[in-house]
C-alpha cells in the first residue's frame, strides 16, 4: 500500500501494532506512506516509523519475514526513524525484561525496560515540557510503557518525567520515545521525522 502525497516516502512497519494511526498522522502531514512488511518495502522508503504494539512479537515477525536484518542495516546506515513505545523498545542497544530469547534492532545507545510501569499506574496520560520541541506542553499517553534506564554517551535525553525518569531518546536521526504522539493527536514527533528525511 502506497498512498498520500507528494512528500517524503515515509514507511510505517506495519507487522503489528498501531500503524493506522501513524499512517494517518504521517499522510496529513503530507507524507507519501507505505506500509512496510518485506524487505523490499524498506528499500523504498526515506524514513520509518515503528509504532507501538509488542515488541516482542514484532522482533519475531521480522526475523520471519526476513526483515530484521535489513533493517538493523537501514537504522545504522542512518535511516531517519521514529520509534513509539515498543518501537522506542526495538530501537534500544539494550532490553530489560524482554521476552524469552527478544533482540532488539538498536540504534540508540540506550537500555530500555519493558513494561516498567507497575499495574496500578500500566497506563496513564501525561503534559511533558519537551524542550527539543518547544511550547506547548505535549500531551503524552502512556500505555504499559518501556522506560530508558541508562542512556549511553551517543544518545541524548528528549523526554523526562517530572521524577527524573527517562522516556525518550535521541542519536543522529533515531528517535525514540516511551509514550503514544499518534494516540494524542500530538504532531511534532512526526514533523521532526519529517524534518529529518528532508535534511539527509
Ligand atoms: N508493552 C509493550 C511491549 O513490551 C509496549 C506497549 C506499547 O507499545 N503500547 O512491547
Amino acid at each position: 500500500m502506497s498512498t498520500g502525497g507528494r512528500g517524503p516516502r515515509i514507511g510505517v512497519l506495519a507487522l503489528q501494532g498501531d500503524v493506522r494511526e501513524h499512517a494517518r498522522m504521517l499522510e496529513a502531514l503530507g507524507a507519501s506512506v507505505s506500509l512496510v512488511r518485506r524487505p523490499t518495502e524498506l528499500a523504498a522508503v526515506d524514513g520509518l516509523v515503528l509504532p507501538g504494539g509488542e515488541s516482542g512479537v514484532i522482533d519475531r515477525l521480522a526475523r520471519i519475514t526476513g526483515l530484521r536484518e535489513p533493517l538493523r542495516e537501514a537504522i545504522a546506515g542512518g535511516l531517519p526513524v521514529l520509534g513509539t513505545c515498543a518501537g522506542m523498545i526495538l530501537l534500544a542497544d539494550r532490553l530489560l525484561d524482554g521476552t524469552p530469547g527478544q533482540e532488539t534492532f538498536g540504534g540508540l545507545d540506550a537500555t530500555a525496560r519493558r513494561n516498567a510501569f507497575g499495574s496500578q499506574s500500566d497506563s496513564f496520560e501525561t503534559d511533558l515540557e519537551i524542550p527539543a520541541l518547544g511550547p506547548p506542553a505535549v500531551r503524552t499517553a502512556f500505555i504499559r510503557a518501556p522506560l530508558i534506564e541508562e542512556l549511553g554517551p551517543r544518545a541524548r535525553a528528549v523526554a523526562t518525567l517530572p521524577d527524573g525518569r527517562l522516556v525518550g531518546a535521541e542519536q543522529g536521526s533515531v528517535l525514540g520515545i516511551a509514550f503514544h504522539p499518534e494516540a494524542t493527536g500530538e504532531q511534532r514527533f512526526h514533523r521532526r521525522l519529517l524534518e529529518r528525511v528532508r535534511a539527509r
